[in-house]
């Protein structure tokens, strides 16, 4: 499938080149759906698809059909789940450790197709070899598992804390969820309707309607003994859900801003909470390496499994159906097959 632009995308037969020096081949076993590729199709996306015609989709898992030369690592036949992006390694934010604030992080599209080329530095830096207990399903998930995962790191979420999610889509869940993984009280704050209900079973402590909850702010406080949360999260990328996030915080509260909004707006922000009651307030975008193999790791040794948020299967001609549904609200994720 081939985004040619806003609107356009296309199926189209391309070959399948032998991998240059570095590069990796891999037939696409399983791939996911994405609120990011219901944007981008949308409107475009400018960093992780600087130029178009461009092949399309970032959430896959395969295996591996040709290996190009001075590639050690893997054999053909290998299953592997790769990231979607590759960071440098060698400017100043790689070397500060922050190498999700790359300078030039490498974007691979292409999970959309019966095949897909990775480049030298995807192979060399992000690429993880699956246990062979691991479904490629399941695999797939690692991408947006890992953004989810360094922002419960940033938050240093931990046993017996209450946590706040505000938004139930996937990303939402799997905040959650990861969360509700390390014992922490997973409070999710949704809007009612077939998503809320078929989540309800996901185990999270509790569950609050936006649309019917007269003040959301103050049934936290209720649910928290007065004191508010300890994190809060927001996913659902509006500013004024981020206001209700700082809000939703007690004393020493981290509030961690994971869903991006649109470009030039901002927030308001009450200076004598954030000092006197020392508020941390954290930015999360995208994923490290290391939070990619801690997301391969989680979804390998069970403790998460995101199985129920794949709410429909289709083949590779349906991307466009399938992404429809997404933007309608109508699905979670969608499990693309070839
Ligand atoms: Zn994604
Ligand atoms: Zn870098």
């Amino acid at each position: 499938m081939v985004f040619h632009g806003p609107g356009d995308l296309r199926q189209e037969e391309l070959p399948v080149r032998a991998p240059a020096s570095g590069e990796l081949v891999l037939r696409i076993d399983a791939a996911l759906t994405c609120g990011t590729d219901v944007k981008t199709l949308r409107r475009g996306h400018p960093v992780m698809i600087p130029k178009i015609p461009t092949v399309f989709g970032h959430e896959f898992a395969g295996t591996v059909t040709s290996v190009g030369p001075g590639v050690s690592r893997f054999r053909e036949g290998d299953r592997v789940v790769a990231a979607n992006s590759a960071p440098c390694g060698d400017c100043p934010s790689c070397r500060a450790g922050r190498p999700n604030l790359c300078d030039d992080l490498l974007f691979v599209n292409g999970a959309y197709g019966e095949f897909i080329v990775l480049p030298p530095r995807l192979v060399a830096r992000n690429v993880v070899p699956l246990a062979a207990s691991l479904p490629a399903e399941r695999a797939a998930f690692a991408e947006p598992l890992a953004c989810a995962f360094l922002a419960i790191e940033r938050a240093r979420v931990e046993s017996g804390q209450t946590v706040v999610v505000f938004g139930h889509g996937p990303l939402g869940c799997l905040l959650g969820m990861l969360a509700a993984s390390r014992k922490a009280r997973v409070v999710m704050v949704g809007k009612s309707g077939w998503r809320f209900d078929r989540l309800k079973n996901l185990g999270f402590a509790r569950w609050l309607d936006a649309a019917t909850a007269g003040d959301v702010i103050e049934d936290i406080r209720g649910a928290t003994g007065g004191r508010g949360a300890d994190v809060a999260v927001d996913a659902t990328g509006k500013p004024e859900v981020w206001e209700q996030a700082v809000d939703a915080v007690g004393r020493g509260g981290s509030v961690v801003f994971f869903g991006g909004c649109a470009p030039g707006t901002s927030i308001r922000l009450d200076t004598r909470r954030t000092h006197y009651e020392e508020l941390t307030l954290l930015g999360a975008f995208h994923h490290t390496p290391e939070m990619f193999r801690r997301a391969v790791e989680a979804l390998e040794s069970g403790a998460l499994i995101p199985d129920s948020l794949i709410t429909h299967r289709m083949r590779l001609e349906d991307v466009g159906r399938a992404l429809d549904l997404m933007a309608k609200g109508e699905a979670l994720k969608v499990l693309i097959t070839p």
